[in-house]
């Protein structure tokens, strides 16, 4: 009943596209064609469900509906304001969060709402005191100067990029790492660990505003109120950044130290990565912080996108489910089992291994960096991202580890067997790569030889693999 429905509405969809343009029409089919071909191995993917898919497709995107659930700067929001409300709601009962905003549009405009929250809330400025005083047309020139001077100057302790942090905790390039001061603390460069005595070192001397916890390429779980310990001390904010994990606090996997929820000031997330719902992002908060999150829009965001808060209301609604926290099970349980798998045929992963939904291979061992391995998987229908390792030799383009993530091919259905496999597939590939040259015959970092039937012999026993496992099983596409 449900799959003939499914298959029905998706097809329909698709003839209506067609008859306005019907090359998009077909990307979209090709794109559900690829998706099932390939082994994405990628760990901030996943594959929503079609009710979450479907939530985003319809008239709620027509809607401008800018301020907070009761105050509107937009007539005619009465159903829009019944989708955030609920929204938020099931994310603070999932989360067990007092206050949750689930308007911001991405992972990095949660971080933003976050970081302008925290300035907002512990900077003194009479700027700031006007502003909440609803005064702005009271500001001199002299206000501007101060707010300038004091939001300019203040500080941020995150982990490094290379040790499995996100842009946004302070990274150069990106905007958290040029409006604050930023230090980076790293990992122990013998485990990998995280070293929470050298955090709290590093706290102490750089008295931080704001401590950043989180990852995108930490094998690792973290205990956060060992972070919160450190952040009370200096007297700092706690924000945990749960983009990659949330999945897992939502699953009860993470529980007690190692959810961030009642150990941070804020927690932000994506909603798309392990928690398997639309694109898009959330702040939770405790209370004190509330008030200022609220300011997101139309400080840090536009208009809210009300038809992605209604899929986020949809997969949080899912994510309840003890079908959710089994699934958030398998997914650690397979990440350990892909680790074993490499283990188990002599590859070298970062920290020796995983307690969380990710593993990142050392790929030096094979005479590869980063690049060279990604691309080569990629021609085996392996798709994979290159990423840096601790003090990486080769840099963050070409980089000398390779991230792999089980959360997707764990909603497909793959187990124990299937990610003992996937390695196998991996290692297969990675052993009969060889490095390339440059044009001048020196060593390449860029270019590889893969021998002779690797990728073919690889695609097929993928693919025996993929077609037992279908993803949206039941939906055929007329
Ligand atoms: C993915 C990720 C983000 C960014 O999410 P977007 O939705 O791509 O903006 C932020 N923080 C962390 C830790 C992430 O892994």
């Amino acid at each position: 009943m449900t799959d003939s429905l499914i298959s029905s509405a998706y097809s329909q969809a698709l003839e209506v596209i067609a008859s306005v343009e019907p090359r998009i029409a077909e990307a979209t089919r090709q794109e559900l064609a690829d998706q099932r071909g390939s082994l994405k191995l990628i760990a901030s993917e996943n594959y929503a469900s079609p009710a979450v898919l479907m939530t985003m497709g319809t008239w709620f995107s027509d809607k401008y509906a800018e301020g907070t659930v009761g105050h509107r700067f937009y007539a005619g929001c009465q159903n829009v304001d019944t989708v955030e409300s609920l929204a938020a709601e099931h994310a603070r009962e999932l989360f067990g969060a007092p206050y949750a905003y689930v308007q911001p549009h991405s992972g990095i405009d949660a971080n933003l709402v976050a970081f302008w929250s925290i300035l907002a809330n512990r900077v003194e400025s009479p700027y700031l005191e006007k502003l909440q005083a609803k005064n702005v047309n009271e500001l001199t020139e002299a206000d501007w100067e101060s707010l300038r001077h004091e939001l300019g100057n203040q500080r941020l302790l995150g982990m490094s990029l290379d040790a499995g942090g996100h842009l946004t905790h302070g990274f150069r390039p990106n905007i958290s790492g040029k409006m604050f001061h930023q230090q980076q603390y790293g990992t122990d460069p013998e485990t990998g660990l995280l070293d929470y005595d050298a955090v709290a070192a590093k706290a102490r001397e750089f008295k931080p505003l704001v401590l950043v916890a989180g990852y995108s390429a930490y094998p690792r779980r973290v205990n956060f109120a060992k972070m919160r310990e450190i952040a009370d001390e200096v007297g700092a904010v706690l924000m945990v950044d749960m983009a990659h994990f949330a999945g897992l606090v939502a699953g009860k996997v993470f529980t007690g130290e190692e959810d961030p929820v009642p150990f941070a000031h804020l927690t932000t997330t994506t909603t798309h990565k392990s928690l398997r719902g639309p694109r898009g992002g959330m702040v939770l908060a405790q209370e004190e912080f509330a008030a200022d999150v609220d300011r997101g829009c139309p400080m840090v965001l536009g208009g809210p996108l009300s038809h992605v808060m209604a899929a986020k209301a949809v997969a949080f609604a899912e994510a309840r489910t003890t079908e959710f926290q089994d699934y958030a099970q398998r997914i650690a349980d397979n990440a350990k089992s892909l680790a074993e798998g490499f283990l188990s045929r002599g590859a070298n992963l970062v920290t020796g291994g995983t307690d969380n939904h990710l593993v990142l291979l050392d790929v030096s061992s094979f005479g590869l960096t980063g690049r060279q391995a990604e691309s080569a998987l990629l021609d085996a229908g392996v798709v994979t991202n290159r990423n840096s390792v601790p003090a990486d030799p080769n840099g963050a383009w070409y980089t000398s580890g390779i991230r792999l993530g089980t959360p997707a091919l764990t909603t497909r259905g793959f187990g124990h067997d299937e990610f003992d496999t996937v390695a196998d597939l991996i290692v297969d590939v990675l052993s009969n790569t060889e490095a390339g040259t440059t044009k001048a015959g020196g060593p390449s970092k860029a270019s590889y030889v893969v021998a002779d039937g690797v990728a073919e012999r690889v695609t097929a026993r993928s693919a025996e693999m993929l077609d037992k496992h279908p993803l949206y099983p039941g939906l055929v596409l007329g």
